[in-house]
């Protein structure tokens, strides 16, 4: 069985080098899951996906350019006539999270009118949870803690898919890439030193402590774009596909 994994947004919260805010769609036979859904990423969905066939989203942390697109893709979907439940998972805070959204981009609808389909928020934790046909457990990183960050683990029958979300380095995110045949990687930055953020060169002292498979690198901020040249790892762009 292969897994497709589509990178939809590949940008940071800045869009550096007009990428599109996070937004990476996993499928196969049965499974159609979007990790994170960023301020901008409902007009990157639409050009590769039908936002319909999207049956549930995982978030990493509630920062705006990971989760902001949410209340769009909802509203998307009511007047696109979806029947079908979305579900959406992430951290402890995400359903107060996205009802302060919606109160504050469209009151006139959220809490007055009925949405035509069911949407069911998840808490995701180290215990894994079903969404959109696959198996996901979120472990905590160190980014922002208001945020409540936390990265990914994907399983699809005998295929693990980890993301770190956003993260510095520490061994949580070791703990998050441990035995993934694919891990997804944020590079904001290349070389600078950041307390939010692991650069690409401390991935790359850090590269045998991981374990994976396969690495790509995604959320890539200015810094990173000025030396791509230099990269030694795949690096996503809006668009790109990876099989696994
Ligand atoms: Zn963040």
């Amino acid at each position: 069985m292969t897994v497709g994994v589509r990178f939809l947004g590949s940008g940071n919260a800045f869009s550096d080098g007009g990428r599109a805010n996070a937004a990476i769609h996993i499928t196969a036979p049965g499974v159609s899951l979007l990790l994170d859904c960023g301020g901008s990423a409902l007009p990157a969905i639409k050009k590769h996906v039908d936002p319909g066939n999207i049956d549930a989203i995982a978030v990493t942390h509630l920062h705006g350019d990971h989760f902001g697109g949410i209340t769009f893709f909802v509203l998307e979907q009511h007047f696109a006539g979806r029947t079908r439940e979305l579900a959406v998972g992430g951290p402890p805070s995400l359903e107060q999270r996205l009802h302060a959204a919606e109160q504050a981009l469209y009151p006139d609808f959220y809490g007055r009118v009925e949405l035509g389909f069911p949407l069911r928020t998840h808490v995701l934790g180290v215990a894994p949870t079903t969404l959109g046909g696959a198996q996901v457990s979120a472990l905590e990183v160190r980014h922002v803690r208001l945020s409540e960050p936390h990265g990914l683990r994907v399983s699809i029958g005998g295929t693990l898919i980890a993301y770190s979300g956003d993260a510095r380095w520490s061994e949580h995110l070791a703990a998050v890439a441990k035995g993934a045949d694919l891990f997804i990687c944020e590079a904001s930055n290349f070389d600078r030193d950041d307390p939010a953020h692991i650069s690409y060169r401390q991935l790359m002292q850090h590269r045998d402590e991981l374990g994976a498979k396969r690495i790509v690198l995604t959320h890539l901020g200015a810094q990173t774009l000025a030396h791509l040249a230099e990269l030694e790892l795949e690096h996503a762009t809006d668009g790109t596909l990876v099989e696994v």
